[in-house]
């Protein structure tokens, strides 16, 4: 082969692959942000004015919605996204650690903490990003305060009891970016409980919910000013998802609220259950019970009953050995009460996911990311991959697929140097036997 042409191709491999190994080996990975708050409904923005989200969609890309896993739960979902599992896999399968042959169940927020609820073999972002070498941090966020196979994460700040207000979020804004900017982390998971509260406590169409979308517009944009003042706009990703969305429980007099008491006798029928809770529950019949339930349930009107075994197939649940053999979904805003009504929350989630009312949001910024691109609806599993690649490591096995969501990239995200490197080896080697 020519020498001038060989030398050529050697140039062309070598300068296709110099971005992303230069960028890794001096240590100026660009870096990820992942935020989430909780309960944002995908269409919470349209009815408020929220300059700075608009703007954060014309400089960079937002999907029109995203979907969320079943189970439209926080815990379930949050999970499913940083660790781009199905609910089945990864085995968070509730908010509340329980164990139905024990009849325990702990709450939500001591849940948090708990390993033995969270690690199920499944390791998500944070330790993947750690074993390749990279520093990663999670502040407030589900599942972060958890040790996944012995490891912790770098860093972990654990919500406190108490809702933070806005100067708090502020702060912990600053918090999170000294850590890229001072501590050199490459990956910082941060989580915010609203607009979820304020969704359950006063319903989807509530004043305090558009005031609160407004609190979340003005607090990005605190985000993009430190972003700025910390000079780390041009090597930090951002990407503002959420879990779920939230719906307005229907109640009488609109309609006939669903006790399940009034189908089944609870005590005599089943030996668990978690219900009371949202859109979603869940039963252990007592031995030999499981068709009484299945058949008495069937009868209530406003539920879907499911046999765990017989799930569709989309829902990615049947697999689950946590779940128990039964499990409830009632119709959209119809809450799953057991014996009585408590008229706790207004709105409400835990609902089909393929209700519109539990899409959630999706935007992205950043140097890697394209401008003012606006993505058709994909699965929020989608995101691990796409965080992936932004970090440049190599994901543990996953059911997303980057194909998805690699169009939000800039260069068409991952095949442009990986590809590219492939094909002019092959043509290298080629040409060197002729
Ligand atoms: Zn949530």
């Amino acid at each position: 082969m020519d020498r001038r042409l060989q030398l050529f191709l050697l140039l062309s491999v070598s300068s296709a692959a110099a971005v992303p190994l230069s960028k890794a080996a001096s240590g100026q990975r660009n870096r990820l942000l992942l935020i989430s708050f909780d309960g944002f409904r995908w269409d919470y923005d349209q009815d408020v004015d929220t300059p700075h989200l608009d703007q954060l969609g014309k400089d960079g890309v937002r999907a029109k919605y995203i979907t969320p896993p079943m189970l439209t739960m926080t815990s379930p979902s949050h999970f499913t996204t940083v660790s781009g599992r199905w609910v089945e896999d990864h085995e968070v399968v509730h908010n509340m650690m329980f164990d139905a042959k024990t009849n325990l169940k702990v709450p939500h927020r001591q849940t948090l903490t708990r390993s033995e609820w969270w690690d199920n073999g499944v390791l998500p972002l944070w330790i993947t990003a750690q074993n390749q070498g990279l520093k990663t941090g999670s502040f407030y966020f589900p599942g972060g305060a958890a040790n996944y196979s012995g490891q912790a994460v770098n860093r972990v700040v654990v919500e406190e009891t108490r809702p933070a207000n806005e100067t708090e979020w502020k702060q912990n804004i600053d918090t999170v970016l000294s850590w890229f900017s001072e501590e050199d982390f490459h990956l910082v998971t941060l989580y915010f409980g609203e607009p979820d509260r304020v969704g359950h406590a006063k319903g989807p169409d509530h004043p305090d919910r558009k005031s609160m979308i407004r609190q979340i517009d003005r607090t990005i944009g605190y985000l993009r000013e430190a972003i700025d003042r910390q000079h780390l706009s041009d090597s930090l990703n951002v990407i503002l998802t959420s879990d779920h969305g939230m719906t307005t429980v229907k109640k009488r007099p609109q309609v006939e609220e669903i006790v399940l008491n009034k189908y089944l006798n609870l005590i005599q029928l089943a030996s668990f259950e978690i219900l009371d809770y949202g859109g979603f529950g869940i039963l252990t019949p007592r031995p030999g019970r499981e068709q009484d339930v299945f058949d008495a349930l069937s009868k209530a009107p406003n539920l879907t009953v499911y046999k765990k075994n017989e799930f569709p197939e989309n829902f990615h649940l049947a697999k689950s050995e946590r779940l128990p053999s039964i499990v409830v979904v009632a119709d959209l805003g119809f809450n799953l009460n057991s014996r009585l009504i408590v008229y706790v929350n207004k709105g409400d989630h835990g609902f089909h996911n393929g209700e519109m009312d539990m899409k959630t949001i999706f935007w992205a910024l950043g140097p890697d990311f394209k401008k003012n691109f606006l993505s058709e609806p994909f699965d929020s599993i989608h995101i691990y991959p796409l965080m992936c690649k932004v970090l440049q490591i190599e994901p543990a096995p996953h059911n997303g697929s980057l194909s998805v969501t690699e169009k939000l990239l800039l260069h068409g995200g991952s095949q442009r140097n990986g590809v590219s490197v492939g094909l002019l080896l092959t043509l290298l080697c080629s040409l060197s036997r002729l």
